[in-house]
């Protein structure tokens, strides 16, 4: 699929989509975040869905037959591509309007997982030895987020946030004309909010780089690197499994040699195993939503997922 030309030319839309007079645009998105960016660019003119339901995870997600229909009879459909809705393409072939991964725009911040995380801490091997000695399975998920890999959470980027919505304006004034003026205006309001954002952003988080943490799931490198922030470790367990004695022994020695810091996992689920982490460690839980979770979907939900996670983070390093 990355291969693919663009599919929303505008010339081909004349021809593909035809939507009666004045009827709303029907968007849908694959996930949250993608949803909060066009449901900026729609305000006022219509309201676009999501297939992902609140907590689902896009790295492990089954289509229900309900779901492949939205997919189908949606106008437009956004998603981020095959590196994170590996569940998607197959479904993408029963559509007969565009449909888009925004990983293939233009211009796009795009990350490749490092080696970094594996050798920082001079525990890679050891970690792996954990892996099989304790029968655990790496799973999907780990396997998504391997070095080398594309970093698919590229929404997290204020800029690549800029350059879909940019994309989704034309693309909806191609397919409704009428209401062009408003998208282009909807476009213009919501750079103007997400630049104050990014403002406070970098003025909240800039005395913070350098404090330790550690994520469960390596989600949040490009938020990281707009604003200047790295992670100390990645604990790349599945929250719903305890793993065993000696990893986790393993995991203590990493936050042991960190000394005060920050473990954040993502919610609706804390690992079961945050509290036998942390006991007897200057070690601060706390959760961190890369999918805006518990928000509604509004104009500037964008901008409140990214203030919401640098409150998040900002909340819990500032206590070190
Ligand atoms: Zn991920």
């Amino acid at each position: 699929m990355r291969h693919l030309p663009s599919l929303l030319v505008a010339a081909s839309m004349a021809f593909t989509f035809a939507p009666s007079a004045g009827a709303e645009v029907r968007v849908l998105t694959s996930i949250k975040p993608l949803q909060l960016i066009a449901a900026a660019v729609q305000d006022g003119v219509g309201t676009p869905e999501v297939l992902l339901p609140p907590g689902a995870s896009p790295h492990h997600f089954t289509l229900r037959p309900s779901d492949i229909r939205r997919v189908r009879e949606a106008d437009l459909l956004y998603w981020i591509g095959p590196d994170l809705e590996s569940f998607l393409p197959r479904v993408l072939e029963g559509r007969s309007d565009p449909s888009l991964a925004v990983q293939n725009i233009d211009g796009l911040h795009l990350r490749h997982f490092g080696e970094e995380h594996r050798h920082e801490d001079g525990h890679a091997e050891e970690h792996e030895d954990d892996e099989s000695t304790d029968g655990e399975a790496e799973g999907e998920h780990d396997d998504l987020h391997r070095p080398g890999a594309l970093d698919a959470h590229l929404w997290l980027d204020p800029g690549n946030a800029r350059l879909i919505a940019a994309r989704m304006a034309s693309d909806l004034a191609a397919a409704d004309p009428e209401n062009a003026a408003r998208y282009q205006a909807n476009l213009k309001a919501f750079d103007q909010r997400l630049s104050a954002v990014d403002a406070k952003l970098k003025a909240r988080l800039k005395p913070l780089s350098g404090k330790p943490f550690f994520v469960f799931h390596e989600a949040f490198d490009y938020f990281e690197e707009a604003y200047g922030l790295k992670h100390a470790g990645v604990f790349a367990v599945s929250a719903d499994v305890q793993p065993g004695a000696r990893k986790v022994a393993n995991m203590r020695e990493r936050l042991e040699s960190a000394g005060p810091s920050c473990v954040f996992s993502e919610p609706p689920m804390q690992p079961r195993l945050a509290q036998t982490l942390s006991e007897g460690l200057p070690v601060r839980m706390a959760l961190l939503d890369a999918l805006g979770f518990d928000l509604k979907v509004e104009a500037d939900g964008y901008e409140r997922l990214l203030m919401s996670l640098g409150n998040d983070l900002a909340n819990c390093l500032e206590q070190l």
